[in-house]
């Protein structure tokens, strides 16, 4: 069993998908074991996407980030982190895969409605950045 860090972005939860994006990951073995709305602030965002802060998108992703409320979640089950990647769909969803949520419900290669840890190792980091080991559903 693994833990993955999921977060429904702002252009989700704004257009009301909250519900059908969970309902995704459950369909496809994943189980939310703790769950928050939560407004990011700038330096939620910006500590949160520390990695890309030199990239040229940075700045519009953290405003885009900040601008309605979020819902993070940790996610388990069997290879987490990848079946939760595959569920997700390309950063891009003009390239994501049928019946993946970023093909259904994104809007572009920004406002592309979920976030997904990327390893095993970044997953525990960015769970660790939003929970503490008590908000999680230890079954
Ligand atoms: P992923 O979320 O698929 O892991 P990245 O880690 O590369 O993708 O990028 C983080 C987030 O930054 C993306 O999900 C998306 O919201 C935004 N982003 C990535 N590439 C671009 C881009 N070229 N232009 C605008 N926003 C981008
Ligand atoms: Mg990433």
């Amino acid at each position: 069993m693994e833990r993955t860090l999921s977060i429904i972005k702002p252009d989700a939860v704004e257009r009301n998908f909250v519900g059908k994006i969970i309902g995704k990951f459950e369909e496809n073995g994943l189980r939310p074991v703790a769950i928050r709305m939560v407004h990011l602030s700038q330096s939620d965002a910006e500590g949160f996407y520390a990695v890309h802060k030199e990239r040229p998108f940075f700045g519009s992703l953290v405003s885009f980030m900040t601008r309605s409320p979020v819902v993070v979640m940790v996610l388990e089950g069997e290879d987490a982190v990848k079946r939760n990647r595959e569920v997700m769909g390309a950063t891009n969803p003009e390239e994501a895969a049928d019946g993946t949520i970023r093909k259904e419900f994104a809007k572009n290669i920004e406002e592309n409605s979920v976030h997904g840890s990327d390893s095993l190792e970044n997953a525990a980091i960015e769970i660790a950045y939003f929970f503490s080991a008590t908000e999680v559903y230890n079954r």
